[in-house]
């Protein structure tokens, strides 16, 4: 783990966070900076640096990481829908360097993305 990795030290509770999900792969918690009526942060607690260091071994956290997403939409009432956003590398503007789904609603989303 990097030491200087913020979402690491959300994993382990040094810096503190409103656990709104947690089980034994991952936690979601509200984005600091919030960009929708919701937007929650879904991280993986095994460090992976982005979407782009994903390997064949990674692909089950992967998928339960959606399908988190989905039981965590649910939950907070999304029922006119979402957007589940993974910003990859300086060019998809990801600024921490831990793979994250942001999951966005309870607003209309446009498209394209800035
Ligand atoms: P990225 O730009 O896709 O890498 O997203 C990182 C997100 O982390 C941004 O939306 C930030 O607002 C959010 N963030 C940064 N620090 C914290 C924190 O301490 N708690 C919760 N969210 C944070």
């Amino acid at each position: 783990m990097p030491t200087d990795c913020l979402f690491c030290k959300i994993v382990e509770g040094t810096i503190p966070a409103n656990r709104v999900y947690e089980d034994e792969w991952c936690i979601g918690f509200p984005d600091i900076n919030p960009q929708a009526p919701t937007h929650l942060l879904l991280i993986p607690k095994q460090h992976i640096a982005s979407q782009a260091k994903a390997l064949a071994e990674h692909k089950p956290l992967l998928g339960h990481l959606m399908a988190t997403a989905a039981d965590l939409a649910r939950a907070q009432g999304l029922d006119k829908g979402y957007r589940v956003v993974v910003n990859t590398g300086d060019e998809g503007g990801q600024t921490v360097h831990h793979l994250h789904l942001h999951l966005l609603g309870g607003r209309a989303m446009r498209w394209p993305p800035g």
